[in-house]
């Protein structure tokens, strides 16, 4: 399996996607401005066929192209703690930027935590790891030793809480049953900025260490 990030717009939101070449598929995570075409034109170049698109969660930033793989048919996967913001993204305008169209995305398939995505000859564990908002996920592949996480945790930062539906002591009860238990070399494809590892979180993110004492 092949993996490709692609920061996109409006304010810098990571879009993750998986390629297969052996099976000639693909599998997008978030749909930031822009991914439908990010994704279309990276399959076609790696001679693959977009078959699925799997949120993290339900925020404006991470859904805004949903729609366009939805006209396609293409399957959406998301949490159910989200649908609201899915099925009335409207809700977020107070905090999208201004003049955003925020069209609702028809969810195909709502996963929980314990689901086991079978895409791209893998399976997909699926991990509820809320306090961002109620429905964000991670998306971890033990095979390949990675996890995309959405906006639970970034490198040497964690997310918002302040807004809508966020929980604090929830997210970093999140982070340390649901994203420190996994092998520490686990590579962490969070939802802004850089990649990080499970172990390297652990030892120095200022937020949430992974001792029982911070
Ligand atoms: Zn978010």
């Amino acid at each position: 399996m092949e993996i490709i990030t692609q920061e996109l717009p409006p304010i810098g939101t990571n879009a993750v996607l998986l390629l297969d070449q052996t099976r000639k598929e693909a599998v997008l995570i978030d749909a930031p401005e822009g991914a439908h075409a990010w994704a279309v034109q990276k399959s076609q170049e790696h001679n693959c066929e977009l078959i699925a698109l799997v949120l993290t969660h339900g925020h404006w930033d991470h859904i805004l192209d949903a729609h366009k793989m939805a006209a396609e048919e293409i399957p959406i996967y998301a949490h159910p703690a989200d649908q609201p913001l899915y099925t009335s993204p409207e809700r977020m305008a107070s905090f999208a930027l201004p003049g955003i169209d925020l069209i609702p995305v028809p969810v195909n398939h709502w996963i929980e935590d314990g689901a086991e995505l079978q895409l791209l000859g893998q399976t997909l564990q699926i991990r509820h790891v809320p306090g961002h908002c109620p429905g964000n996920i991670l998306i971890y592949c033990e095979e390949h030793n990675f996890a995309a996480v959405g906006d639970a945790i970034f490198a040497g930062s964690v997310g918002r809480y302040d807004l809508p539906g966020g929980d604090g002591p929830l997210l970093m009860d999140s982070i340390r049953q649901q994203i420190y238990t996994l092998p520490d070399d686990t590579t962490l494809y969070p939802g802004h900025g850089p990649t990080t590892t499970v172990g390297k979180e652990k030892t120095s993110n200022p937020f949430v260490r992974g001792d029982a004492t911070s």
